[in-house]
């Protein structure tokens, strides 16, 4: 099992790379496994999109729903590079996935990458109605948090995403 999340997530990876790994270019990536089998594998979009919801799990569940032809990934795993903010946790709350695996979390990356200063949208999990639904953090932490920028990154405001 653990094998297989480290071949995923190497996987979200190289597609967080596919446009460059400068954390400039918010390499973000989230892929969708069902049954052992890639359903969906996107990158953040929203500078192309010009939407700002165009996270890359966000983009992954409209591809996987599409995919399949249904809007529910029950038995499926999100693999995301990055801890899934709380939208992004939410909306995994509602696409019925059974599991969460990411890779770098909150104190590994700067916080412009999040948006709430002390709430723990992580227990958007643990506090939902489904008891079937799990997330870890840490799978192949080291080389998904070198994609962004650090805790203690001097950034331009516009680079704070969150402010
Ligand atoms: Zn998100």
């Amino acid at each position: 099992m653990a094998n297989d999340d480290e071949k995923w997530m190497r996987r979200a990876i190289e597609v967080a790379k596919s446009k460059g790994s400068d954390p400039s270019t918010a390499p973000i990536a989230a892929v969708i496994v069902m049954d052992g089998r890639e359903i969906a594998a996107e990158r953040n979009q929203c500078d192309e999109l010009h939407d700002p919801t165009a996270h890359a799990e966000m983009m992954a569940f409209r591809k996987a729903g599409a995919a399949i032809g249904d809007e529910e990934l029950r038995g499926a795993t999100l693999y995301s590079t990055l801890q899934p903010c709380g939208m992004c946790t939410m909306a995994s709350i509602w696409s019925k996935v059974g599991r969460i695996v990411y890779g770098a979390g909150r104190d590994d990356v700067h916080e412009m990458y999040f948006e709430a200063k002390h709430v723990d949208t992580l227990a958007f999990i643990s506090d939902a109605y489904r008891d079937d639904v799990t997330i870890e953090g840490g799978c192949l932490r080291a080389e998904c948090a070198k994609l962004y920028y650090g805790p203690d990154a001097d950034l331009p405001f516009e680079e704070k995403a969150n402010l």
